[in-house]
């Protein structure tokens, strides 16, 4: 199984090569979202552990070298902050591409002084947040990690207090939260990201997604923010290294939504 994927066309960062530092068979993460493209959450997990070696990454960024990219991100089919050796990781990306790192990642183990450390060696850090209070937390992305909202807030806080990166917010709106934009702008004004990524499942999802119109109003609420529209934003591009390594961990868009 590869651990290097795409390029894909990616709505918030552009000619991206995925790296998936867990790189299972099924979903592994700490969250199992309503909206998750990937389906249930296979492995649940709250643990760090080691998953893929160094070398290995190593070896297959091998096959990328010289492509046109503007990130080397760490996604995949889990969350990538559950690998233990994450900060080898992105460190051997950083000693052998001139490419900005990025990372996309729930949020959950922000809490923890080690991932927070491991975060800030990424150039852009995106963080999700789709809920504005503890219910909405535990109905959208039904968490098994034993963190409240609060926490893992209060964790992505701290980090923006040191990070001298890029600090994205993923937000994903849907049927559930439509209707907290207001809640969720202001507690982006407090967690002062550079940008926030307002999302809409265009992915094949157990949920419908907003309509541009909806995410429209949605986008409103956000003003003075700097923002990213996932149905206003541009796709580059690209020919994937791997058809099926890629489509595994990012199913197609539908056309009726983009
Ligand atoms: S955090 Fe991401 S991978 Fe995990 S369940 Fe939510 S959408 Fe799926």
């Amino acid at each position: 199984m590869s651990v290097v994927y795409g390029p894909v066309p990616s709505w918030r960062l552009g000619r991206s090569l995925g790296v998936d530092p867990v790189s299972s068979k099924g979903k592994t993460c700490s969250f199992d979202c309503i909206y998750c493209q990937l389906g249930r959450t296979k492995h649940p997990l709250t643990e760090r552990r080691n998953f893929i070696r160094v070398e290995q990454l190593i070896e297959e960024l091998k096959r990328a070298e010289g492509l046109p990219l503007d990130y080397i991100t760490f996604p995949g089919v889990a969350e990538p902050t559950l690998a233990a050796n994450l900060g080898p990781l992105v460190r051997a990306v950083r000693e052998r591409s001139p490419h900005p790192i990025a990372i996309l990642t729930n949020s959950s183990l922000m809490v923890r002084e080690n991932v927070r450390r491991d975060l800030a060696l990424f150039d852009l850090v995106a963080a999700k947040v789709d809920a504005p209070n503890e219910a909405l937390f535990q109905v959208i992305n039904r968490p098994f990690v034993p963190y409240s909202l609060e926490e893992i807030v209060e964790g992505i806080r701290r980090f923006r207090e040191r990070f001298t990166g890029r600090l994205a917010l993923q937000m994903m709106f849907v049927e559930a939260n439509k209707d907290h934009a207001s809640e969720m702008a202001q507690l982006a004004r407090e967690l002062k990201p550079d940008e926030v990524q307002l999302n809409t499942p265009l992915r094949p999802s157990p949920v419908r997604p907003l309509s541009p119109s909806e995410m429209e109003v949605i986008e409103e609420a956000f003003e003075g923010l700097t923002v990213l529209n996932v149905y206003k934003a541009e796709r580059p591009e690209v020919v994937p290294l791997e058809e099926s390594e890629t489509r595994r961990r990012r199913p197609k868009e539908s056309k009726s939504n983009t």
